[in-house]
């Protein structure tokens, strides 16, 4: 499907960074952030609550649903730890951002995360279960997969250099 700007999504564990690399990626390629997590909690997109960590379970279908009509627009830029139910029809690039164990773990405890999540979160970067979902869910596409650190604010320049080139370079069709 032929779209006038790409579709991104930006992915990876809690904590990575990917809302402050999408805040700025937004801005400068001029895209439409769309942060998943809040549309989930805004309008209710979800039908569980997991009561060990306290927060919502995301319905797929629900979340799919509110994004496809946005996505067929392209330039959106999609913010979310999770990217199995995506289709790759929708999506130009997938952007897996990286943290190191103790950066991650002190952003967490900064966001006064309860210790069980914070641990749930820092095991999950440790075995890349983000990266592994995206690889899996675009595997039999020629999708690409940029993995990428962003542990500091030099890393974020690198990051969004690399993103912007992209947006710069996309073909429509
Ligand atoms: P996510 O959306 O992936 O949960 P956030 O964008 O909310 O992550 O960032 C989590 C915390 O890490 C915030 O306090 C943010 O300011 C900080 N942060 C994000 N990116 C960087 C970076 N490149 N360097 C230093 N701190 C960062
Ligand atoms: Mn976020
Ligand atoms: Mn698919």
């Amino acid at each position: 499907m032929s779209r006038p700007k790409p579709n991104i999504l930006v992915t990876g564990t809690p904590g990575v960074g990917k809302t402050t690399f999408c805040e700025a990626l937004a801005g400068s390629a001029q895209l439409e952030h769309l942060e998943v997590s809040k549309m989930v909690r805004e309008r209710r997109l979800y039908k569980e609550w997991d009561d060990e960590l306290d927060c919502s379970i995301f319905d797929e279908e629900m979340v799919y649903d509110a994004l496809e009509p946005l996505l067929e627009a392209g330039g959106c830029l999609v913010d979310f730890h999770s990217s199995a139910f995506l289709d790759e029809g929708l999506l130009d690039l997938v952007v897996v951002l990286r943290a190191e164990t103790s950066t991650l773990y002190d952003r967490l405890e900064r966001r006064h995360y309860p210790e069980s999540k914070v641990k749930q979160n820092v095991e999950a970067e440790i075995f890349q279960t983000c990266l592994d979902e995206a690889r899996e869910a675009f595997e039999e596409t020629d999708m690409t997969i940029l993995e990428l650190p962003n542990d500091n604010e030099e890393h974020m320049q690198e990051a969004l250099e690399r993103v912007q080139e992209f947006v710069r370079s996309y073909q429509p069709g």
